[in-house]
């Protein structure tokens, strides 16, 4: 009964939900409070206040009927504006709402960028480790992703093997930084290496390649570290926005799309992605939570609330002898797993009642993700099972004690 493609989703259901599951099943048997769930990326800090307000405003004053009317596929006006101008603001960029397309989430609006740019056949580059929705999202448009293995040693992408991933089925190159599951953020050097091996395979097969900047965790960087807008790199760039982190309004749907001017065909992109948020289904991004966001552009979440987790977590794994990447942004932190087959690791794990991701799902095995998005009490409490879970590995003893974080 079931389409082929549903089929073919449904058997390689995100590893990531299924983790989610888990712990809620182990939940039910062991107590929500005994159960460290480090599946889902789903924010424990609250909506900034400001929401509230700017919600309840709108509710109370705007015309119900164009506050829930229907309106132009590519968001209210206003609404485009705003983030428009914050963007200029911000990285002196010369966008107007005429390069803005309101957006369901980063998801929606990289299907609407898939929709707007792919036939099928036509391969996207991934650099591993990545979201494991791109699979999924590809394959809506019988597309590919071809995965480009990281630098072991740092996580940033591996250039030599991103020149050679390119074939002439190439459309697109889609990057995420600061990174889910890794937490680095790509460097200047690793982005002009990019752009530069762009604009040499754009000469090679003389057509436009695209990069899209997938963005959820633009704000969500550490230790000083500068927000970077990845348009000032290259001219093909395609920017996705989601205020789900940002904003922690991740069930609320709504981010967007920028095209600068200097991208190729850049008007009939925008017309593209139109048509594509309304015959995809969509139509346009949720009314009320656009005109939200609008009212809240300059606010951002608590960062010291997963900076402060990032720290607690880190360093106590590091600490027990776990080997981990040291984050640079979003909140995830990406451990290496002490034996090969990390499937193994993960359910060593969860006898401890510590729910992993393994790395597999991010197309990049031997690794496992941590989400800490999670309340702090929680994170430390942990460490007592991960102090258990390295005994068992021996961890301590192998590294001759050493702390062994990158
Ligand atoms: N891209 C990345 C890298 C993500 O981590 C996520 C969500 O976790 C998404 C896209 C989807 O975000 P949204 O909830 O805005 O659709």
């Amino acid at each position: 009964m079931l389409s082929k493609k549903i089929q073919a989703a449904l058997a390689g259901s995100s590893a990531i939900r299924a983790m989610f599951v888990e712990g809620k099943e182990l939940a039910a048997k062991v107590g929500v409070d005994n159960v460290f769930d480090y599946s889902l990326g789903n924010p424990a800090t609250p909506a900034p206040d400001s929401i509230k307000q700017v919600a309840a405003d709108l509710l109370e004053k705007e015309d119900p009927l164009v506050l829930h009317g229907y309106m132009s596929n590519s968001g209210y006006e206003d609404v485009r504006e705003a983030v428009a101008q914050n963007l200029n603001s911000r990285f002196g960029t010369d966008f107007t709402c005429k390069n803005i397309i309101m957006t369901v989430g980063a998801a929606g609006g990289i299907n609407i960028v898939f929709k707007a740019l792919l036939d099928p056949g036509d391969e996207v580059i991934v650099f591993a480790p990545f979201f494991g929705e791109y699979r999924n999202y590809a394959a809506n448009f019988d597309a590919a992703v071809v995965a480009v293995a990281p630098d072991y040693n740092t996580f940033q992408p591996d250039l030599d093997a991103f020149e050679a991933a390119f074939t002439e089925k190439t459309k697109a190159v889609l990057i995420n930084t600061p990174n889910n599951p890794t937490g680095v953020i790509y460097s200047d050097e690793t982005m002009n290496g990019i752009a530069d091996i762009l604009r040499r395979k754009e000469a090679e097969y003389k057509k436009d390649i695209y990069l899209i900047s997938d963005e959820p965790y633009r704000e969500l960087v550490y230790d000083g570290a500068k927000e970077n807008f990845l348009t000032k790199y290259y001219h093909n760039t395609i920017v996705g926005y989601s205020f789900s982190k940002s904003l922690s309004l991740p069930g609320e749907r709504i981010g967007y799309i920028a095209v600068p001017n200097e991208a190729s065909d850049s008007q009939d992109l925008l017309a593209g992605l139109e048509v594509a948020n309304r015959i995809l289904g969509f139509v346009n991004a949720p009314s009320l939570i656009q005109k939200v966001v609008a009212g809240c552009i300059n606010e951002t979440t608590n960062l010291d609330f997963y900076d402060k987790n990032r720290k607690d977590l880190y360093e106590g794994l590091t600490r027990l002898g776990f080997t981990c990447i040291k984050p640079q942004g979003a909140f995830y932190l990406w451990v290496k797993s002490p034996e090969e087959d990390e499937a193994k690791f993960v359910s060593e794990a969860k006898k401890y009642n510590l729910v992993l991701v393994k790395g597999s799902a991010f197309g990049c095995s031997g690794y496992v993700r941590l989400a800490y998005c999670i309340p702090n009490e929680k994170i430390n409490r942990s460490l007592e099972a991960f102090a258990k879970l390295a005994a068992k590995y021996r961890l301590l003893e192998n590294s001759g004690g050493e702390h062994t974080g990158v």
